[in-house]
């Protein structure tokens, strides 16, 4: 057994551990990181972001999605192999993996595998995976990084093959011709549509009457008719009873009686912290009733020398805000200048189209009461949208409909996740949307959208003045 005494010990290498240790080490500070797996990366780089935004990259590029609508009857769907997906994922995986153990060399940090638990506030304990003792740390800070798993009930046959969550799903090892996916949350809808657009014939059910019910409402019927025509059945206010694997098919009873089957099924209701082997009944930390870690603004739990950022401290759950909340946990540690987590921050949703937004949407103004317009920009109308040969998405905007400062941005179709960061810095700076009729913007863009849409939208309230 070792003993390490160092300024920081993390516990997680996913985003939000890599960014605090770069941050702490970059302070001039001692670092370890443990990681209970061989690879660093966490299950953004292993299970999660990475690998579904990749198999979305190769799905829309080895089925030529975007030709459809630009060669209509003409278009045949070519069909694709798991082998192929996986060619395109190994490689990302492989370059990725690399650059966290290029960054973490260049910045000093120690990376120590094995299973950390907490023995009390200011030690923790690394176990291998025969829980032999390896490592005994000391450390002024520390911060739980541990991230999300998904929440399987017991009771669910999982295999690898057939009754899947998404972590399992990476491993199949062929494309099912049908597909039921419980969940229309972000990672349910995702992968719903990636399916659909490989041609399987997907069922997506959810026991909401539609699909991301935290997108502002114009958006998500966009996006379910986007998906819709391509294929993809929503079915909603259903629960599944009982799930089952009969054969080599997937199989489920809900609870309005009825039934549905097909060669798999992906089960995405939710994630869980990942907090089972950390032992932190041996400190001060306390966690909510749904199992997350409790902290404050500043990313502090109850004992103040203990910090959690990422999954672990429940939503937004995403390795963009992961990051950023490692970062400042780290800063305000050692003392270094910071800030709260910014109020403007936009969530990406990768479903094919992709969908992005920023700041309040129009259901939220209203019941806030606020006086607000809108300003719409439809892909038909863009140049950029009939070269690229695809017209599904639009632009809306929502503004003070007085001081036409900007309020939040909602964006769907293509590019859409890299747009979204005008709205979010002119959201930030409290733009007024005329900011946009009065800037040129390249063209034939999507960006451009920005403009038609605040010209949409400042047109209603000249004529109404
Ligand atoms: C399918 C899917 C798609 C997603 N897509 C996106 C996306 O497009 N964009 C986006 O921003 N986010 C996305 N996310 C969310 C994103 O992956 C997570 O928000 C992010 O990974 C959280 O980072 P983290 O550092 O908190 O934890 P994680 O990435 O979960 O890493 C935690 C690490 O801690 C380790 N660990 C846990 N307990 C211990 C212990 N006791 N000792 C040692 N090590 C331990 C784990 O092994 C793991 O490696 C997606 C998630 C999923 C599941």
């Amino acid at each position: 057994m070792e003993e390490i005494n160092v300024d920081l010990a993390i516990i997680g290498s996913g985003p939000a551990g890599q960014k605090a240790a770069i941050q702490a080490a970059k302070l001039g500070k001692s670092v370890v990181v443990l990681e209970r797996y061989i690879e660093p990366g966490g299950n953004c780089l292993f299970n999660g972001t990475i690998p579904s935004k990749t198999l979305r990259e190769a799905i829309i590029d080895l089925t030529r999605f975007h030709d459809r609508h630009l060669y209509g009857e003409e278009f045949e769907l070519k069909e694709v192999t798991i082998q192929e997906l996986n060619k395109r994922l190994n490689s990302v995986l492989e370059e990725e993996r690399n650059m966290v153990f290029r960054q973490f060399k260049k910045n000093n940090i120690r990376l120590i595998q094995g299973e950390a638990r907490f023995e009390n506030s200011k030690t923790l304990l690394v176990v291998d995976r025969d829980y032999r003792l390896l490592y005994q740390i000391n450390a002024e800070y520390f911060i739980i990084a541990t991230g999300s798993k998904p929440r399987n009930p017991q009771n669910i046959p999982f295999d690898n093959a057939v009754i899947l969550d998404s972590t399992r799903l990476l491993g199949i090892e062929k494309i099912p011709k049908s597909l039921i996916v419980l969940g229309g949350g972000i990672i349910g809808s995702e992968y719903a549509s990636f399916f659909a657009a490989l041609g399987t014939e997907v069922t997506i059910i959810d026991r909401k009457d539609h699909l991301l019910p935290m997108l502002d409402s114009e958006i998500g019927i966009h996006l379910q008719t986007a998906l819709t025509d391509i294929g993809l059945k929503f079915l909603g206010r259903k629960e599944p009873e009982d799930i089952a694997r009969v054969g080599d098919r997937a199989f489920v009873r809900f609870k309005d009686g009825t039934t549905l089957e097909a060669d798999a099924l992906l089960y995405a209701l939710g994630r869980t912290a990942n907090v089972d082997s950390l032992q932190i009944e041996n400190t001060g930390v306390r966690m909510d009733s749904k199992g997350y870690v409790i902290v404050n603004a500043l990313f502090q739990t109850d004992e103040r020398n203990i910090y959690a950022v990422g999954d672990v401290i429940g939503g937004p759950s995403l390795a963009s805000t992961s990051m950023e909340q490692g970062r400042l946990a780290a800063r305000h540690a050692f003392g270094a200048e910071t800030h709260v987590f910014p109020t403007f921050f936009p969530i990406g949703i990768y479903t094919i189209p992709e969908i992005s937004s920023c700041g309040y949407t129009e259901d939220q103004l209203k019941e806030l009461g606020y006086r607000y317009e809108v300003g719409r920009a439809y892909h038909y109308e863009l140049a950029r949208s009939h070269i690229v040969g695809s017209n599904v998405g639009m632009f809306k905007i929502v503004f003070h409909a007085e001081t036409l400062e900007l309020l939040g941005v909602h964006v769907i179709g293509r590019g859409a996740t890299e747009v979204i960061h005008i709205g979010q810095v002119a959201a930030t700076f409290h733009a007024k949307i005329d900011f946009f009729i009065d800037q040129v913007f390249n063209y034939p863009t999507y960006a451009e959208g920005y403009r038609v849409a605040a010209l949409n939208g400042y047109n209603k309230i000249k004529h109404r003045k």
